[in-house]
């Protein structure tokens, strides 16, 4: 079911004649819905840090915490008020991307400083224990926003270690493909993600498992920043996934964005 949404309107004119306008404002209508649940989520998201917040300082207020007491409430509080931040950052971005229609400039990204800087951050975020490959298949550079970019491919990787076990290998890969488009793809042998799910991820706040998410330290907004950048440089965001098996993310570049290295003595 797919409804239909009309606006009637009748003006009367003349004796006895009356002009009936019918709207189809189907379009209209989801729009606003859309952008009252978005409200509704992020109040929500909103409110759930900052309710842990108010618990602990009343608590604080009204109990007589030992130092070491006191220190372990504001570590945790430290983690609420970090994860508000992020939830504000990632809001901002999004509203930055959706306000700018412009596609996304042409400057040249090394590949090879933007992986070493993609293993970098994983290593730290994973704190080596899952096992990485980051492999550059083609020499070729990319043509883009560098910033967008690593945020983009670093959000990927990010994923694909927040959401696998351990014991999971993570590869990392830049390729340019038969019709010489770029590829950055990211594999995980993590948990996977049911049919269902798939086509729903790079909505708003949508996870799969809301309480799992949670302590990843994830905001929810990740893939749809991803898509928003792929589709500012003409690109497209797809994902593979097998339950029990792992996931395959995959961020698609045009042709036009696709640069031979220039050569060095050039
Ligand atoms: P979050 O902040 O929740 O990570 P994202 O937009 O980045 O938000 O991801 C949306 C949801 O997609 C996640 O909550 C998770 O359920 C699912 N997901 C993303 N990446 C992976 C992955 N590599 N493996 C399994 N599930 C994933």
């Amino acid at each position: 079911g797919e409804s239909l949404s009309l606006m009637l309107q009748i003006f009367p004119f003349g004796e006895n004649r009356h002009l009936l306008l019918v709207q189809d404002v189907t379009d209209l209508q989801k729009a606003d819905a859309m952008r009252r649940d978005f409200v509704a989520n992020v109040s929500h998201e909103m409110r759930t840090p900052i309710t842990v917040l108010i618990g602990f300082l009343e608590t604080m207020q009204t109990l007589d915490l030992d130092k070491s007491q006191q220190h372990q409430y504001f570590e945790l509080m430290m983690a609420q008020s970090k994860r508000m931040k992020s939830l504000v950052e990632d809001l901002l971005t999004l509203a930055n991307l959706e306000a700018n229609a412009l596609p996304a400039p042409m400057q040249e990204i090394q590949i090879p400083t933007l992986m070493a800087l993609l293993k970098n951050d994983a290593e730290a975020l994973s704190k080596g224990h899952h096992k990485f490959q980051f492999h550059i298949e083609s020499s070729h550079n990319l043509m883009g926003e560098e910033r967008e970019i690593i945020s983009a491919c670093g959000n990927l990787v990010s994923n694909a270690i927040r959401y696998s076990p351990d014991t999971a290998s993570i590869s990392a890969t830049w390729n340019v493909n038969k019709q010489g488009e770029g590829e950055f793809s990211v594999t995980d042998t993590g948990p996977g993600i049911s049919s269902e799910h798939l086509s729903r991820l790079t909505e708003r706040f949508y996870r799969v498992d809301r309480s799992r998410s949670r302590d990843t330290g994830g905001t929810g907004l990740g893939l749809a920043i991803v898509k928003h950048i792929a589709s500012r440089h003409q690109g497209q965001l797809t994902i593979e996934s097998t339950l029990g098996k792992g996931s395959t993310f995959k961020i698609l570049f045009p042709r036009e964005r696709v640069v031979s290295e220039k050569s060095k003595d050039a």
